[in-house]
């Protein structure tokens, strides 16, 4: 055990990585192992609310594996683990989901999001996401939490129910998992190339890590703009403001000042943009492009990853349960 402070967070195996994945989550997730005592996961629970196949679920589960190595995530240093190998956190999960209510679970944004997106599904498994997060969060005792904005809420709701936990227990056992960002700043919310504000992996608007460069470039010259300002200083309109924050994010900030001060003229050439924007993003994915395809193709090396990580992940969530377990009343007085 060190006295490193711990951090937790995962990422569910439904689709490739994409730059919201990366600058929201994973881009920390490597920055931080160096000075905490990280715990990254494959939240493959998680992705049942959305009924893979099997074969689905296997082939994305290895995905995220070789993505988190590809991006920098040392397994030396961090522990790397899949969430149904730690049989630990659902049972935890059980136990929070004693006290956590209704009124509360309805309310929360992400599902309402879901139940829209799918509303011949809005199965008890959305609806309790965020106690199986908090979960995941508490069963390692996490301080921090490297997430994108989109999980906010989420990330209060486990501060709550750790506050809850430990207030009808009296006890001091969880405690409350904070978010953590990049450079200390805001949350990140990479947008869409659709116009739209977030990408996501369903939301058909992404880059993933994983692209050719050719269908990099071909994605981001598709990107929805608009006519271009005709009036010098114009507020941008939305989908031009999304293409300057995925600037902003992957480029230098000579790049973004020379862009800003040639729409401010009126003098900007969306194509032009586009084309720097897609070289930028380029720049940052093919080197990570060309680690996962050699990731993917060593599956002896995958599996022992993911066993070592299971074995780490196990031992910390048996420690913190077999003390949730005391504290509740588990514990046979015959
Ligand atoms: P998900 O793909 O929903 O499993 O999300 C995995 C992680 O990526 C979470 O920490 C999210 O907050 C983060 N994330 C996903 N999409 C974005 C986005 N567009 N911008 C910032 N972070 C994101």
């Amino acid at each position: 055990m060190t006295n490193k402070l711990t951090v937790l967070s995962g990422i569910r195996p439904t689709g490739y990585l994409h730059l919201g994945n990366y600058f929201g989550a994973v881009r920390s997730f490597v920055k931080m192992q160096h000075d905490y005592n990280c715990f990254f996961f494959i939240a493959d629970i998680h992705s049942l609310t959305t009924h893979p196949t099997p074969e689905n679920l296997q082939a994305g589960v290895k995905q995220v594996l070789a993505e988190y190595l590809a991006c920098g995530i040392d397994p030396e240093k961090a522990t790397i683990f899949i969430q149904s190998d730690v049989p630990e956190v659902s049972e935890l999960y059980a136990f929070l989901n004693m006290n956590a209510y209704l009124g509360e679970l309805e309310r929360t944004t992400s599902f309402k999001d879901k139940a829209r997106q799918q509303p011949d599904n809005v199965n008890a498994g959305l609806l309790t996401y965020p106690v199986l997060m908090a979960a995941d969060i508490l069963i390692h005792k996490a301080n921090f939490v490297p997430v994108g904005k989109d999980q906010e809420q989420n990330l209060e709701m486990a501060r709550k129910f750790a506050q809850r936990f430990n207030y009808m227990y009296k006890t001091e056992l969880f405690p409350l998992p904070k978010p953590y960002t990049f450079d200390g700043k805001d949350m990140i919310k990479v947008p869409g190339l659709d116009g739209s504000g977030k990408m996501g992996k369903s939301e058909g608007n992404a880059i993933n890590l994983y692209e050719d460069p050719k269908d990099i470039r071909k994605k981001v010259m598709r990107a929805v703009t608009d006519s271009g300002p005709t009036e010098p200083n114009q507020p941008k309109s939305e989908p031009v403001e999304n293409l300057f924050t995925l600037l902003k994010i992957v480029s230098t900030p000579d790049t973004v000042a020379h862009f800003d001060a040639l729409y401010n003229n009126c003098e900007i050439r969306y194509g032009d943009l586009k084309k720097q924007l897609a070289e930028d993003i380029i720049a940052y994915t093919s080197p990570i492009r060309e680690r996962i395809i050699e990731n993917l193709k060593d599956e002896a090396y995958l599996g022992r990853v993911a066993k070592l990580g299971a074995e780490k992940a196990r031992e910390s969530a048996a420690r913190t349960l077999q003390e949730v377990k005391e504290v509740i009343g588990f514990k046979r007085l015959f």
